[in-house]
C-alpha cells in the first residue's frame, strides 16, 4: 500500500515516549506524540490513526478515560501500555475500548513483532475494501452475497466491515469484528481460546506460538463486549456460545 500509516502515541514519560517513537517510525509510521490525554484524543480526531499507543498513567484523564473518548471517535487499533500487571487493569483497557496491553517494560522488538502483526491484519482488510470497490465496478450486485454471512437476523459483511442486527447497524472494533467473523466461518465448530488469540495475532492457530492465561482472558473480555454491544446472552446465546473449558462456537440456527 502507498498510503503512509499513521500512529499516535499518548505517554507522559518521555525516555518511553522516544523509544515508542522510533520503534514504530522503523515499523514504517508516521508518527504523533503527546503527553497527556487530552490532546492524544484530539490528535487521533485530526490525523485518523491506524494505531495508537496508550499509556495508562497520564497526568490529566487516565489512559481508561482516554481509550473510551478514542473509540467514540476512531477505530484505530489501540494497544494500552501498563506498568501494573495487574489484570483487573487489563480487564479495564480492555472494556474501555482497548485491543490489547503491552506490559512495561516492554523489548522493543517484541512490541515491533506485534506492530506488524496488527498492520497486515488491518492491510488485509484495506485490500479487501479496494477490490470490493472494483468488484463493484465489475459487478454491482454478486459480491455483497459472496462477502456476507448471515445467521439468525445478525449479518456480517467482510467487504466493507460492517455488522448488522435485524437490518440496524452495529459499531464494533476491528479486534471484535474478527472474532465474530472467525466464530462465524467456523460455522458451529469449536474454536479454542488459544485459536482465537493466534488469529488474533495473525498466525496460524496450529502454529503452537505461546498464548498466555492473560491472553486468552483478553479474547473472553473483548467477546463479552461484542455480546453486550450485539444484545446477546452467554446464557441463551443467539450468536456466540461458549463451551465451558475449551472455547467458543457459533449458535446453532434457529
Ligand atoms: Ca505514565
Amino acid at each position: 500500500m502507498s498510503e503512509k500509516r499513521m500512529a499516535v502515541i499518548v505517554e507522559d514519560d518521555e525516555d518511553i515516549r522516544g523509544l515508542l517513537e522510533v520503534v514504530l517510525q522503523q515499523s514504517g509510521f508516521d508518527v504523533f506524540s503527546t503527553e497527556s490525554g487530552i490532546n492524544g484524543v484530539a490528535l487521533v480526531a485530526q490525523h485518523n490513526p491506524d494505531l495508537v499507543t496508550l499509556d495508562l498513567g497520564l497526568p490529566d484523564i487516565d489512559g481508561f478515560e482516554t481509550a473510551r473518548r478514542i473509540r467514540a471517535v476512531s477505530d484505530a487499533h489501540i494497544v494500552m501500555l501498563t506498568a501494573r500487571t495487574d489484570e483487573i487493569d487489563t480487564v479495564l483497557g480492555l472494556e474501555a475500548g482497548a485491543d490489547e496491553y503491552v506490559t512495561k517494560p516492554f523489548r522493543p522488538r517484541e512490541l515491533r513483532a506485534r506492530v506488524d502483526a496488527i498492520m497486515r491484519r488491518r492491510g488485509v482488510r484495506a485490500q479487501t475494501l479496494t477490490q470490493d470497490r472494483v468488484n463493484a465496478e465489475e459487478a454491482k450486485t454478486v459480491e455483497i452475497q459472496e462477502t456476507s454471512q448471515a445467521l439468525n437476523g445478525l449479518t456480517l459483511n467482510s467487504a466493507t466491515y460492517t455488522v448488522e442486527v435485524e437490518g440496524k447497524p452495529k459499531s464494533v472494533t476491528p479486534t471484535e469484528f474478527i472474532l465474530l467473523e472467525t466464530l462465524l466461518d467456523s460455522a458451529g465448530h469449536i474454536r479454542t481460546k488459544s485459536d482465537l488469540v493466534r488469529r488474533l495475532r495473525d498466525e496460524e492457530s496450529h502454529s503452537g506460538t505461546f498464548v498466555s492465561a492473560s491472553d486468552e482472558r483478553s479474547v473472553e473480555v473483548h467477546l463479552g463486549n461484542l455480546r453486550r454491544k450485539l444484545g446477546d446472552s452467554a446464557a441463551e446465546p443467539r450468536w456466540i456460545e461458549t463451551v465451558r473449558g475449551v472455547g467458543y462456537r457459533s449458535a446453532a440456527k434457529r
